[in-house]
């Protein structure tokens, strides 16, 4: 490779924007994309930008975060939004699109950019020359061995085991109390044990991390309540995998309705045992517990211990709200287990997600631990942005966190890398208000002024558009 060029690696959705956002800034790039010499498992054409599953960039409103996020995108000048909109189909306020006409437009635009030429290899490991790797989360086999020798065997990740994640206002606290185990444990205390290859947050990855007392949520169940929720999580309905997605079960990333049907007592004596902890309330140790663990700094998100599941997203929602306390959950994130490559951000990379030894090799894209098209869209122009910068001798930037994008990115700057699972867009991620009215939609909405306020004095201060 040369290093009068940028190098950019993976042409998908990431990819695609960060060569098209540095060629426009004036950069001479090189795009390395292996389809047309290697397959994926989930790519069905050579195309740049292709859309692997749903056609869907899902909502434009900006009181859904995810149209939030795109409505700063917009401010930015975003390739693949451009695409979207030219491709885009009915479907009421989402963004949905005819996959191939999106994909068209993207590829033309890159392909045809004079700044941007396009090579098909499948790169094998971290260039040391400016670069921005983006290849996803069906990275090859031998890059993703080349990024955990570069990074380290605790780097990567590549199966997700997500238990969903709860709204703490949603969360009933004159049910749910707050205490670890014993007054104070580690998650090795805990015995959910450790999982191998899947970054499923409940003790993985060998960093267990003590946690101090109230960093618990705990819904205590009685009997009746326990048989109950067994019943339901048993026989509730479940997402059947693609062949190549079908995640072995390692001890830590076990589906919990699986765990289940495995023995009516084993959640009881798994992560809903209730040793330890005593119920506020009647003074008296529960049945079992579902407890909760608090997944960002502010305390806004809180994560199902032990409960990543592949149930169906309506299943997750009666099931879960069978838990006292959780009656009223809002879900920012569904649990879900699937196959996904992607690196531990907070332990690995630096604040702009480059390498921490050079600033200007940097990651994008769904394998930076952001989840979805729009997030993983996001990355990939941010990366544009900060490399451009860096090579003009300016510092890298990233947007406040009271932006979507500056929270999505705060997330992956301070997560706790030993409970670390991949984030989609939400309005947890995002600073509190100082007087959050209680209306939802109100609450959203000020939150929107908020953020488009904020990017939109960033973009001017950095002089970005
Ligand atoms: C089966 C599946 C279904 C999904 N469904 C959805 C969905 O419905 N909605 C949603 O929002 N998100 C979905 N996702 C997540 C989705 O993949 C991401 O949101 C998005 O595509 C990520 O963008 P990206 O640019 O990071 O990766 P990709 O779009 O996957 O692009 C990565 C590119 O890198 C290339 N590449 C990989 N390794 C190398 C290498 N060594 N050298 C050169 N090129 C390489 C790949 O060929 C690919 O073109 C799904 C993911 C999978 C795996």
């Amino acid at each position: 490779m040369s290093e009068s060029v940028i190098h950019v690696v993976g042409g998908g959705l990431a990819g695609s924007e960060a060569a098209f956002q540095l060629a426009e800034r004036g950069h001479q790039v090189v795009l390395h994309e292996m389809r047309g010499v290697r397959g994926t498992a989930a790519h069905q054409t050579d195309r740049l930008a292709e859309l692997v599953c749903s056609n869907t960039f899902k909502s434009t409103e900006v009181t859904n975060a995810h149209g939030l996020l795109k409505a700063e995108m917009r401010l930015l000048g975003s390739l693949v939004l451009q695409g979207a909109d030219v491709a885009r189909v009915a479907a009421g306020s989402a963004l949905a699109v005819d996959r191939d006409v999106f994909s068209v437009h993207v590829h033309e635009r890159v392909v045809n950019h004079p700044r941007i030429r396009v090579t098909r290899e499948e790169v094998t490991a971290i260039p040391d020359a400016p670069t921005i790797i983006a290849t996803g989360p069906l990275t090859s086999d031998a890059l993703a061995e080349g990024v955990r020798a570069r990074l380290g065997v605790q780097s990567l990740a590549f199966y997700d085991a997500i238990a969903p994640i709860i709204a703490v206002e949603s969360i009933d606290q004159t049910v749910a109390f707050r205490a670890a185990r014993w007054g104070k444990e580690t998650m090795e205390d805990s015995g959910q044990g450790k999982g191998a290859e899947c970054g499923d947050g409940e003790g993985e990855g060998g960093l267990p991390s003590p946690e101090p007392e109230g960093a618990y949520l705990n819904c205590p169940m009685d009997k009746v309540q326990y048989e109950a929720f067994i019943d339901a999580l048993t026989l509730a309905d479940q997402f059947t995998a693609h062949e190549f997605d079908k995640a072995p079960y390692f001890e830590g990333c076990m589906p919990v309705e699986e765990m289940a049907r495995r023995g009516r007592e084993s959640l009881r004596f798994g992560p809903m045992k209730p040793i330890g902890l005593r119920d506020p309330r009647t003074g008296r140790r529960p049945w079992a517990v579902v407890q909760l663990r608090r997944e960002d700094r502010a305390g806004r998100m809180w994560n199902i211990v032990g409960c990543q599941t592949r149930l169906r997203i309506p299943e997750q929602q009666r099931v879960f709200r069978m838990v006292p306390g959780l009656e009223g959950a809002e879900f920012l994130r569904f649990g879900s287990i699937h196959r996904n490559t992607y690196l531990n951000a907070p332990a690995a990379l630096t604040p702009h997600l480059s390498l921490r030894d050079n600033p200007q090799v940097m990651f994008a894209g769904q394998l930076t631990g952001v989840e979805g098209y729009t997030e993983s869209t996001a990355t990939g122009l941010l990366a544009a942005i900060n490399l451009s910068r860096l090579l003009a001798g300016q510092e890298p930037v990233v947007p406040p966190p009271v932006t979507m994008l500056g929270a999505l990115y705060r997330y992956l700057r301070e997560a706790d890398p030993a409970h670390f699972q991949p984030m989609n867009a939400n309005f947890g991620l995002l600073e509190e208000l100082p007087e959050p009215p209680r209306d939802k939609l109100k609450k959203r909405a000020l939150y929107a002024e908020r953020s488009l306020a904020a990017m939109a004095a960033w973009i001017t201060e950095h002089r970005l558009a």
